[in-house]
């Protein structure tokens, strides 16, 4: 019996891995060109860094997390999110004094136990960063433009960012207490986790997909209408600097997102063409993170992009991966000592090479040729062997060039050659 992987967790073929390093190298690009550096992180945590901060309440660390008891009695967790680690890691590793602004970016594999469906699984990739000691409107919007020109630069299609404020602890109390209020009247309207999410969690209400609880929570109160006067005036100050950068945002008053530790600010951003699962990113204002973990007041904004998703919503503008410049095609044993002599010598240079199996007829070779849209052909035959000298079949001009060059010829002179050939037609 065959043995499959495990449910939720995917492997990443050749194609889809080129398109993901496009993916985290434009990202990163762009990330260093914001001034962040990137941070390491840890696979596995103590459970408690993401009880305390993620929130004991929220979906993540309820129903979803990998927990498990180590041989030494600790209860650790592969984690479920970045932004825990990072802070946890800016405090133990004395961050607030020696860089108190820090800019931070990682990527990595998360593990959430959720339902798996078409861009969601149990195992993901995130690309994300954090902006810490920074609580002034500035930071959002620096944040947000940030999110927008990755986004572009990758071609996420049918890009929309989606901003909301989820107030502070001086507002967001009575709010909570009041949408509770509401649910609660309503209660026999909802469903069964929103009843339970209603004492410790009624945020949680306003994004319920159940038609039910949609329709029980068309009227609710909204968070933006709430907001204390700082809260409101940090909001309409984001959102002034981010037209004045052209960056388009849309406002989702129903927007809450699912972890405890934001405040403020929080976005979100979707792509078309994705099915439900049409978030390829998300994130927020945390300013009363660090102080929960242990660390000083310190504020921070941070956001996480699903290279998933972010693959499948691009694949479309991505480029397709480049066919090998060169196949050579050596025919009979003799030919095969000798085409993979050349071949190392081209590969040395940097240049892509495949060698076909000198087993094969040269018809089949060309076969292979022509699957992989290479323009060069070298054969290596006997006459070619007696000579010294290879044959190129330039595919794209449709020609036969007899003993083009000699097959012990100099790696950059035999690629000066084909380069020519590729300027004159
Ligand atoms: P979150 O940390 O929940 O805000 O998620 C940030 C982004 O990570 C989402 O917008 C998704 O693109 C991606 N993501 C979250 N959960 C999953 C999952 N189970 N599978 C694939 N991508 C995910």
């Amino acid at each position: 019996m065959t043995i499959t992987s495990i449910k939720g967790f995917r492997d990443v073929l050749p194609e889809e891995s080129a398109r993901r390093h496009v993916i985290l190298s434009t990202s990163r690009r762009i990330l260093e060109a914001y001034g962040f550096g990137e941070i390491e992180l840890p696979l596995l945590e103590k459970v408690e860094l993401f009880s305390r901060s993620v929130g004991a309440s929220s979906d993540i660390v309820e129903k979803e997390m990998y927990a498990f008891e180590d041989r030494d009695g600790a209860v650790i967790a592969l984690r479920p999110e970045g932004t825990a680690s990072v802070v946890r890691a800016y405090i133990e590793g004395g961050l607030p004094r020696s860089m108190p602004v820090a800019r931070l970016h990682y990527s990595g594999p998360m593990f959430r136990r959720e339902r798996p469906q078409k861009g969601r699984y149990r195992q993901f990739t995130q690309i994300g960063a954090e902006l810490l000691g920074r609580d002034d409107p500035g930071a959002d919007a620096e944040t947000l433009c940030l999110v927008a020109d990755i986004c572009t630069a990758i071609g996420v299609a049918g890009m929309r960012i989606e901003i909301n404020s989820l107030g502070d602890a001086a507002c967001r109390p009575a709010y909570r207490e009041a949408l509770a209020e509401y649910g609660r009247e309503r209660l026999d309207q909802l469903c069964e986790d929103c009843k339970a999410r209603l004492d410790r969690n009624p945020l949680r209400l306003l994004d319920c997909k159940q038609a039910g609880c949609r329709a029980a929570m068309a009227d609710a109160p909204m968070m933006i209408d709430r907001l204390c006067e700082p809260c409101r005036a940090h909001h309409d100050q984001v959102l002034s600097l981010l037209a004045a950068a052209g960056v388009e945002v849309h406002a989702n008053p129903r927007m809450v997102r699912g972890l405890d530790y934001y405040c403020r600010t929080a976005f979100e951003v979707v792509a078309s063409g994705l099915g439900s699962q049409d978030a390829v990113g998300g994130g927020g204002r945390y300013d009363g993170l660090v102080k929960a973990l242990g660390g000083p007041e310190v504020a921070g904004i941070g956001f996480a992009f699903g290279v998933e998703r972010l693959e499948l919503a691009s694949r479309e503008a991505a480029e397709p991966v480049a066919a090998p410049r060169i196949l050579i095609a050596p025919i009979g044993d003799e030919a095969a000592a000798a085409a993979l002599a050349l071949a190392r010598r081209l590969r040395q240079t940097g240049t892509r090479v495949e060698v076909e199996s000198a087993r094969r007829r040269l018809k089949a070779q060309m076969q292979r040729a022509d699957k992989l849209g290479v323009r060069f052909v070298v054969i290596v035959g006997e006459n070619e062997l007696a000579q010294g000298r290879a044959m190129v079949r330039d595919l794209h001009a449709k020609q036969d060039h007899p003993s083009l060059f000699a097959l012990d010829d100099d790696a950059l002179a035999i690629q000066a050659v084909l380069t020519r050939l590729e300027e004159v037609s």
